[in-house]
């Protein structure tokens, strides 16, 4: 099985067996960022502290990509030949913080606003060192069955 590395340094922890979303938390106001910010937009303070969000979640909205993104530049397949639609969605964590997020299904009958998520690893290519590069996704909270 190949080694999996982190798409990006600081989005989730890792190594992790059930990694985590890192965010920002204000400690002037309390407000939840992701991904991580210095400053808070919402009242312009410059402390904040390094948290981590719940692996579920609830679905706030959703769309299908169904090209391949343009910017920001994109790690995963962008032949627009071989390209697979996935779905995008904003998953509210904690009742605290949106998260912008890939969905694990492009399917338009398995997505309904509200419907609880959970996080996942997905694969998006294999790079040149032969490792297996992954970034987060969110899953029907009840794909595995039962
Ligand atoms: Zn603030």
């Amino acid at each position: 099985m190949a080694n999996q590395v982190p798409v990006a340094e600081g989005v989730f922890t890792w190594p992790s067996e059930e990694p985590r979303l890192l965010a920002s938390r204000c400690t002037a106001c309390g407000n939840h960022m992701f991904p991580i910010q210095q400053d808070c937009p919402k009242c312009s303070g410059s402390s904040t502290e390094r948290v981590e969000l719940g692996r579920t979640g609830t679905l706030w909205t959703w769309t299908i990509q169904g090209y391949p993104p343009k910017s920001p530049p994109y790690a995963g397949d962008d032949d627009p030949v071989t390209f697979e639609p996935f779905g995008v969605g904003y998953v509210e964590i904690d009742g605290i913080v949106r998260v912008e997020s890939r969905l694990t299904t492009a399917d338009r009958d398995e997505l309904e606003i509200g419907m609880e998520l959970e996080m996942v690893l997905d694969p998006l290519y294999i790079n040149d060192d032969g490792d297996e590069v992954v970034t987060f996704a969110f899953a029907p909270a009840n794909s595995g069955g039962a």
